[in-house]
């Protein structure tokens, strides 16, 4: 018997989470606290600009200060480390995000260590990754919190469960795991040395990917019943492939032929139907959670801060 398996959308979560910030933020704002984030753009990649773009708009709606720094992509790594100073000693500042990637001649890892660790809203600082595997109160990467808070709000049960976790990055795979550890799962980590890998992920209860690879996960890596998190945002540009994952008569067959690429998963697009309980889909699963929780994290930051978390 096949199973019916239900979509996950990251999105009921995200605006859950952005209706509580917008009232906690205006309980702030009567205070007189107004929790701010700086956003540091170097250069002007597209993909950037959209991304930078949109937290700004969401800074904005949820009640927040919002600073946008934009440097050209000649800017030294000194300059840089010059305006993060800054921002590290503003206080109506609560949260700092620095764009990546960032242009050859900047190491990313010196900008992310000058960042103030409790205004590390990425979670990226190693403060807060230490924290994070301490279990201590810390800013946390925010797609693995949103993926948490996702799974809690859908009432997914962690305690116990076999979490596996392909992937094994700072942003996501390793803090993914630290988090499913805290709340009591049987964590195993995966990555591209990894033997078996289909076998492995099917002992399963609970499979989250983010290895940035399209449709990789197949039915045969999923066990009946399993809830499955696709991470995965690949672009891809060719309709035969597109016919391929998705079949001749989808709506992406138009998509692609418009704007000339759609998005894919790292699980494929139709295998879990039928054989997972759950799946995040993509776009839409996961997505919406990572720019939600940034918001969440700056009111966490600002919190901290003033002492009232
Ligand atoms: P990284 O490239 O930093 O890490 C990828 C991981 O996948 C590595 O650990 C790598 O293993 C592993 N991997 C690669 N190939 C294989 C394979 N064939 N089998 C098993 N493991 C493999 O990626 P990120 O973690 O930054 O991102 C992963 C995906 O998630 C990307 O598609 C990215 O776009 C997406 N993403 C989406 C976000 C969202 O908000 N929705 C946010 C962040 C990322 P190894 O360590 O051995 O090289």
């Amino acid at each position: 018997m096949s199973m019916d398996t239900r979509k996950l959308l990251g999105k009921t979560t995200a605006d859950a989470i952005k209706e509580e910030i917008r009232q906690e933020t205006e309980d702030l704002n009567r205070k007189g606290i107004v929790p701010g984030l700086a956003t540091v753009l170097v250069g002007d990649d597209p993909a950037s600009e959209m991304y930078v773009g949109s937290k700004v708009k969401t800074c904005r709606e949820l009640g927040m200060h919002s600073e946008l720094v934009r440097l050209p992509s000649k800017t030294t790594q000194q300059d840089l480390l010059g305006e993060i100073d800054r921002l590290n000693r503003d206080d109506g500042i609560y949260g700092i995000l620095v764009q990546l990637p960032l242009p050859d001649q900047i190491n990313e890892t010196v900008i992310l260590e000058a960042i103030r660790p409790d205004k590390d809203v990425d979670g990226f600082h190693p403060v807060n990754t230490g924290k994070l595997m301490k279990g201590e109160t810390a800013l946390v990467p925010c797609t693995p919190m949103g993926i948490m808070e996702m799974l809690s709000r859908e009432k997914i049960e962690i305690k116990g469960a076999n979490a596996v976790i392909v992937g094994r990055s700072n942003i996501v795979g390793k803090p993914m795991a630290m988090l499913m550890l805290h709340k009591h799962a049987t964590v195993t980590i995966c990555h591209s040395r990894s033997r078996d890998l289909p076998g492995i992920c099917r002992r399963a209860d609970i499979l989250i990917v983010a290895v940035g690879r399209p449709a990789m996960v197949t039915g045969d890596y999923i066990k009946e019943g399993a809830v499955v998190v696709d991470v995965g945002t690949n672009r891809i540009t060719s309709m035969e492939q597109v016919v391929e994952l998705y079949g001749s008569d989808s709506p992406r067959v138009e998509s692609i032929t418009k704007r000339g690429s759609t998005v894919v998963g790292d699980v494929h697009p139709r295998d879990p139907y039928g054989i997972a309980a759950a799946i995040t889909p993509v776009p839409g699963g996961v997505g919406p959670l990572t720019i939600s929780y940034l918001m969440k994290n700056t009111l966490v930051a600002c919190k901290l801060r003033r002492g009232s978390a």
